[in-house]
């Protein structure tokens, strides 16, 4: 297999496929609005949509950097599912019976995505074959028998359990020894998810101004090189660039993650493979991977590549390190040994917002008007729905026009997370820590021990995961 010929960079292979969008006109000069969302993602697109339908006079502006979809929302692997980060602490500081509503809040978000998708006719090359997890080594079933338990303790009742026999009947993953699949996620195609979102939401009447950065965020004023906008809500959507505005260096750390894409793959190579039901795919490594079969007959996987970059910086336009694509190659290979031959068509990498205590956020300010969502960790394409459809309520029982809702008394509604600490300490904690879960992965891949490696705990105790 070679990557000699693999397109590095240019945002994804999602917009190679489909095309980079022209972006929108820029702000012009000032102006107002009844609510202003910063960043076009998933966040503040879907945010968008669900205040214009709940409120159609509402005068809405979105103001975004480079085009909507620049972001991760155009770069991730795909996987619509109902995981969401810092359901397990939320336990702790609410009660289990507040994270099992979140859970619940969260497999209901997976079907809303999909319901959406279909009723305003945005062709995602959807499709609803669950998540399989994979265990390939005896620390990872461990692991995997663990989550699969907490998945159950938490009301998901329809997640099955398998051996290695019953893995293989569904995807031949070399070396699994057993797996986890719920029912609750489906297969995208990111990019087209987000630009056809753009275009629902602008034929709403949404005003959505592109090549627009904002350079700070005060309360009722965002702040742009073309003007101001002023508005009573200003919502900050943008996720792992946040770092980007003024004042927020240290809210949420841009993590990168990285991902391959192979060539189709033909027939005969799909035999050996299985995967028949398409269902996402990913495994119980400290340094996990997530993988898609796509719509064309790809195989699409990411990883965590160089996990942070110093200060806070971010990529150029989805480029990613030639030894990551190495590294997620010989992934690849490890798993389906068939695809040894096979050309890396494109890889990328793009930036995912992690807080300091990775519990994702939505939070509405009453007495500043302003807002935010994110913090997702790696659980973005169906939290930002949830996220975005309880900003439009707390917006709305702010303005006097609902009571709290089932979304706004959620646990993670409002929640507060001091900041990362200052270079050099976040560069040197953040690379400490996934050097130690690589190190744990290896040496669990050749263990025959059952428990996770101390490595791996040490680390989530020194990330403040756990
Ligand atoms: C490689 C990769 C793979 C992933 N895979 C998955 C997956 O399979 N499943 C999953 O659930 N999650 C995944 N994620 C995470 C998921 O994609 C994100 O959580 C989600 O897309 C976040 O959406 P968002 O709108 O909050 O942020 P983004 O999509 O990043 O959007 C933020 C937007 O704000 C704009 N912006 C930034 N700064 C400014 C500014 N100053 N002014 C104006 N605009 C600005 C940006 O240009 C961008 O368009 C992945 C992430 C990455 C990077």
């Amino acid at each position: 297999m070679s990557t000699v010929s693999t397109v590095n960079g240019g945002i994804s292979f999602w917009y190679a496929d489909q095309g980079t969008p022209t972006p929108r006109e820029p702000l012009p000069g000032d102006a107002t609005a009844d609510v202003c969302i910063v960043g076009g993602g998933y966040t503040g697109l879907w945010t968008a949509y669900y205040l214009k339908k709940a409120v159609p006079f509402l005068n809405i502006t979105v103001l975004e950097a480079k085009f909507c979809g620049y972001g991760a929302s155009g770069r991730n692997g795909g996987w619509l599912y109902n995981g969401i980060a810092g359901r397990d602490r939320y336990a702790k500081l609410h009660g289990h019976e507040a994270a099992v509503r979140l859970q619940q809040s969260m497999n209901d978000t997976v079907a809303e995505v999909i319901r959406v998708a279909d009723e305003e006719k945005i062709d995602a090359d959807i499709h609803r074959g669950g998540v399989l997890e994979v265990a390939c080594t005896p620390a990872q079933l461990a692991r995997l028998k663990d989550f699969h338990s907490a998945e159950i303790a938490f009301g998901e009742t329809d997640r099955t359990l398998h051996g290695a026999r019953e893995t293989a009947e569904r995807v031949r993953v070399t070396g699994a020894v057993g797996s986890t699949w719920t029912p609750h996620g489906a297969r995208l195609h990111p990019a087209k998810l987000v630009k056809g979102l753009a275009d629902v939401v602008e034929a709403l009447g949404v005003t959505l101004h592109e090549s627009t950065p904002v350079t700070e965020i005060k309360p009722k004023h965002a702040i742009t090189p073309y003007g101001t906008v002023r508005a009573p809500y200003v919502l900050r959507c943008t996720e792992g660039f946040t770092a980007g505005i003024k004042g927020q260096k240290r809210t949420w750390l841009p993590m990168n993650s990285s991902m391959i894409v192979t060539e189709p793959l033909p027939a005969s190579l799909w035999d050996t493979i299985g995967w028949n039901g398409r269902e996402t795919l990913g495994d119980m490594a400290h340094a996990y991977l997530y993988a898609q079969r796509t719509a064309d007959d790809r195989i699409a996987l990411g990883g965590r590549g160089i996990p942070y970059r110093y200060g806070s910086a971010t990529d150029n336009d989805g480029r990613t390190q030639p030894a990551t694509i190495e590294a997620l190659r010989d992934l690849l290979v490890r798993l389906f040994p068939t695809t040894a031959g096979t050309r890396i068509a494109h890889a990328w990498s793009g930036v995912l917002g992690v807080p300091r205590d990775w519990c994702a956020t939505v939070t509405l300010d009453r007495s500043t008007g302003l807002g935010w969502a994110g913090g997702y960790v790696g659980s973005g394409v169906a939290t930002t729905n949830l996220a975005a459809r309880t900003l439009r309520d707390l917006i709305q029982q702010d303005s006097g026009q609902s009571g709290p809702t089932e979304l706004t008394t959620l646990p993670w509604v409002n929640h507060k997370v001091r900041r990362w600490e200052p270079e050099p300490l976040r560069w040197l904690g953040v690379h400490g820590m996934y050097a130690a879960y690589r190190a744990a992965d290896r040496r669990e891949l050749t263990s025959p021990r059952a428990g996770t490696h101390p490595i791996a705990k040490i680390a989530d105790r020194l990330a403040g995961r756990h």
